[in-house]
């Protein structure tokens, strides 16, 4: 099959490397001419893995390249991926000016009929508005069909995502393009669920606030379990073994971040508004997570009172582990609140550190290592579950730290485990551990 794929991000990326890999001859389009010139040269500009090896091996097979120019990454296509961004707007719902862009620049070089497919998380409804909008712009007479297949990858493991999700779900009002949609996706194995265009729009975004709630929910039961004396670690594991509840997003930790969970709550809070539906559980949900970012630093402060002069190493900064994604990642509130504070910053993230600069405050040290990064701190804390942050030796906090003291937003080591180590520990939803 011939395939363009609009946005060269997270997922237009991988969707488009993915695609090439099962054959198809895939051109991916971006505007963005520094990314493409380095994805030209077979080098991946995110980090995910497995990416830059399948990445190389279709650029060098030939199924696979990448361009500025839509009319070029056009000619001949048969089914047109968008995979642009669709970020938060002012008011919470979802900017749909790159979709738009997108439409614009599709319409005005398609010079053949073709199936255009939305990858990118879109509001119910936007799909016909695309249609409507592309239709609009035509230069040449050519026929448009419309679909919308949301994507369910996890960044951090998206390749592997993209082979061994859960379900593939395709959603048109046109039986020609469920066909040739389902054909292209068998090729994954996967369950495929075809559906009408709206109800693939929802099942995104009912997904997504579904596992955000599971999120706040457990967060908020963990916060409570601190105050009661109980110990969150058996509460999620007793309450998982309920095949109705299930085990998986049962871990607290400081709140969900990244790309997705934020902007897409508040996307379908915003839907509500306008369908004049109010919708208080998931308004809660954003609610609290967003006074969970706060616990770590209020845990700081009840245990040393203040941290002005203090050096705090902050342990991970992904919104994630396994990603340079720092969109909306915790780390940002907390170190900012920290500095509010009077501490000092010293932080070690594996692989956003980089893109780190760009949205934290300047003033903030970087470490090399996470050596580097406890070496004579007062605090550590943990804000991103990294394996070699998990396999970073409680002696070493010793070694380092006059008085090793470590906040662990995320849970990452068993109490038993952290037990007679030696070090300070405070967790979220477990009772603490002195020396
Ligand atoms: P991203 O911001 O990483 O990438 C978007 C890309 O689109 C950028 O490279 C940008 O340059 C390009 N772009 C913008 N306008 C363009 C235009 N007019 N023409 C061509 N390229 C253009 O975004 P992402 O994280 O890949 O997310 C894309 C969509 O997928 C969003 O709607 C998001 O909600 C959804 N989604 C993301 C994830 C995730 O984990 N990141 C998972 C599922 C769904």
């Amino acid at each position: 099959m011939e395939i363009a794929v609009i946005g060269t991000g997270y997922v237009g990326l991988v969707t488009g490397v993915c695609l090439s890999d099962l054959g198809n001859q895939v051109t991916c389009i971006d505007i963005d001419e520094e990314k493409v010139s380095t994805l030209k040269k077979g080098t991946s500009p995110i980090y995910e893995e497995g990416l830059p090896e399948l990445l190389q091996k279709n650029i060098e097979k030939g199924h696979l390249n990448f361009t500025t120019d839509y009319k070029e990454g056009l000619v001949g296509k048969q089914v047109i991926y968008i995979a642009v961004g669709t970020p938060q707007g002012e008011d919470g719902s979802a900017d749909l000016t790159f979709i738009h862009a997108a439409c614009e620049s599709i319409a005005k070089n398609l010079e053949n009929d073709v199936i255009i497919v939305t990858k990118s998380t879109v509001p119910v409804g936007t799909n016909e508005q695309i249609k409507d909008t592309i239709q609009s712009y035509l230069t040449n007479e050519v026929t448009i069909k419309i679909a919308s297949n949301p994507e369910f990858l996890r960044q951090g493991s998206a390749v592997h995502d993209t082979f061994h999700g859960d379900r593939i779900v395709i959603g048109s009002d046109d039986e020609q393009a469920l066909e040739v949609l389902g054909k292209i996706n068998a090729d994954f194995h996967l369950p495929i669920v075809k559906t009408d265009l709206r109800s693939a729009e929802m099942i995104k975004y009912a997904s997504n606030a579904f596992l955000a709630t599971k999120i706040s929910f457990i967060n908020e039961m963990a916060n409570l379990s601190e105050k009661i004396g109980a110990n969150i670690d058996h509460v999620a594991k007793g309450m998982g073994m309920d095949k109705r509840i299930g085990s998986t997003f049962l871990n607290a930790g400081i709140g969900y971040g990244g790309s997705c969970f934020p902007k897409d709550t508040r996307a379908v809070i915003s839907i509500g508004k306008q369908a004049a539906y109010d919708m208080p559980i998931l308004e809660n949900v954003v609610d609290a997570n967003e006074r969970q970012k706060g616990v770590i630093v209020d845990k700081i402060l009840r245990r040393f009172d203040t941290v002005k002069e203090k050096t705090v190493a902050v342990l991970g900064l992904a919104f994630k582990p396994n990603t340079d994604d720092m969109r909306e990642a915790p780390s940002i509130s907390v170190i900012e609140k920290l500095l509010e504070e009077g501490a000092s910053i010293k932080a070690y993230d594996p692989a956003a550190s980089r893109n780190a600069t760009t949205v934290l405050p300047t003033t903030i040290n970087y470490a090399a290592s996470i050596e580097e990064a406890v070496d004579g701190a007062d605090i550590a804390i943990i804000l991103t579950e990294w394996k070699g942050i998990k396999e970073f030796p409680f002696e070493k906090y010793e070694e380092h730290m006059a008085e090793p003291v470590l906040f662990d937003g995320r849970n990452c080591f068993p109490l038993e485990d952290v037990r007679n180590s030696g070090i300070e520990y405070h967790s979220i939803g477990r009772p603490s551990i002195y020396t």
